[in-house]
């Protein structure tokens, strides 16, 4: 793992907990866009270049109009991905 984050956002991490979504691999954060139907909208950071496991640290928050179904198949994406890679379980 690769920590590219900046010394503002490990202070927002510290202040105000992590991002909704963040790359596993340099913990940057990862925007993702609920499709109603289809595969959600994934845009990483500029910096960040991978293409494994995004987590989700704020599941519970999601609960409601059904995020949850949508962080979960993230996960589910990315894991696979990761895997197809280094063919490895992450
Ligand atoms: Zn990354």
């Amino acid at each position: 793992m690769t920590d590219l984050r900046t010394p503002l956002e490990r202070k927002a991490w510290e202040m105000i907990g992590p991002p909704l979504y963040y790359c596993a691999e340099c913990m940057l954060r990862v925007k993702v866009t609920p499709v109603p139907g289809s595969e959600p909208i994934i845009k990483r950071d500029a910096r960040c270049e991978h293409t494994g496991q995004i987590i989700a640290p704020r599941k519970a928050t999601l609960a409601g109009k059904g995020g949850m179904s949508v962080a979960k198949r993230v996960k589910v994406k990315a894991h696979q991905s990761a895997s197809s890679i280094t063919g490895r379980s992450v």
